[in-house]
């Protein structure tokens, strides 16, 4: 067999194959900070005329027990964290997201109080929700 023909085989190959896999990373549907980075401001533009926090942290973390939550850092910064489990969807890790915005807002960040609840049903009411559910 002819060397060459084998090697510009393979040379191929392998360009389709990275080809393939960049392809799928870039049309990945997973979450991501920077995403959730935007739809944090987005969100917090369009449905709480941006009174939440502007600066805030986002993180993506492995838990064995929580969807989200919502911390504040040592100097102050409040600090949202996503499950990467949980959420193997962007669309679904921002529900959590949007979850933890109306915790922010309702100032109850443990607990689903009334305020909470009304908090999350005008954010549907509103739209927030188009394209999750
Ligand atoms: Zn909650």
């Amino acid at each position: 067999m002819d060397t060459n023909k084998t090697l510009l085989t393979i040379a191929m190959m392998l360009v389709t194959l990275y080809w393939t896999t960049a392809r799928g990373q870039s049309e990945s549907y997973a979450p991501t900070v920077e995403k959730l980075r935007t739809f944090y401001a987005e969100t917090n533009k369009t449905y709480f005329n941006n009174e939440l926090p502007q600066n805030v942290r986002i993180s993506i973390f492995d838990s064995k027990t929580v969807m989200g939550h919502t911390d504040t850092d040592a100097d102050g910064t409040v600090h949202i964290f996503i499950d990467r489990q949980s959420h193997p969807i962007e669309k679904e890790a921002e529900m959590t997201e949007a979850h933890e915005m109306c915790h922010l807002r309702s100032e109850s960040p443990f607990d689903e109080s009334e305020e909470f609840q009304a908090c999350m049903v005008d954010l549907a009411k509103r739209g927030a929700f188009k394209g999750i559910w």
